[in-house]
């Protein structure tokens, strides 16, 4: 199996080149933040959860996330691989679906992360607020809760895989399609 983490600060364009990698790698794509947003759609008790803390740009606890991505997971059979973007975002998280896979006889090809400077992100969440509908993103302060969130609870989740050599950063600046050609440069040295 090929089993990519897709890592980087909000708005870095996990989700935007996710689609592409699904095509033409054949993977099962699980966004946790698309998860739980459909969960909130729903009104599932799960969604008014989850909600409260992603208004205010906070993660929601490990246990209600890993809970989650682990009852998605038992659904899909015989995939070829996974594309996980926005997970894992704590080391809890990290250790949990290491041990997961584990038990599907499989593991994380390694982690590729996004990289985009904070004034571009800044940015893009901006310009993404007017066409998302996402109230997270229309606010500035809770843009910069998710960015702090993610230097303080995240970034530690990179050095996880680095220390065991998974992990591969390119460059997230430039057109939709030079990201995603740098992507797959980098998915082709895996397998
Ligand atoms: P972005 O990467 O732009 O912040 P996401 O859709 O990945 O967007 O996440 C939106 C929100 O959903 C996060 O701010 C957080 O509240 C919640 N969330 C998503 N994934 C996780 C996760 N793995 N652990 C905890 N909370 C999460």
């Amino acid at each position: 199996m090929l089993n990519i983490v897709l890592f980087g600060p909000p708005g870095a364009g996990k989700g935007t080149q996710s689609q592409f990698l699904v095509e033409r790698f054949g993977l099962v794509h699980l966004s946790t933040g698309d998860i739980f947003r459909r969960n909130i759609k729903e009104g599932t008790e799960l969604g008014q959860l989850a909600q409260k803390y992603m208004n205010e740009g906070k993660l929601v606890p490990d246990e209600v996330t890993i809970n989650m991505l682990k009852a998605e997971l038992e659904k899909i059979s015989n995939p070829k691989g996974f594309i996980f973007d926005g997970f894992p975002r704590t080391e809890a998280q990290a250790q949990a679906l290491e041990n997961l896979l584990d038990a599907m006889n499989t593991a994380i090809s390694a982690m590729i992360a996004l990289e985009v400077p904070e004034e571009e992100l800044k940015k893009r969440l901006a310009d993404r607020a007017k066409t998302s509908g996402r109230a997270d993103d229309a606010d500035p302060a809770v843009i910069q809760k998710r960015i702090d969130v993610y230097n303080a609870e995240t970034l530690p989740v990179k050095h996880y895989y680095e220390k065991i050599g998974k992990y591969r950063g390119i460059n997230g600046q430039g057109s939709i399609e030079e990201v995603t050609q740098r992507l797959i440069e980098v998915i082709n040295t895996l397998h």
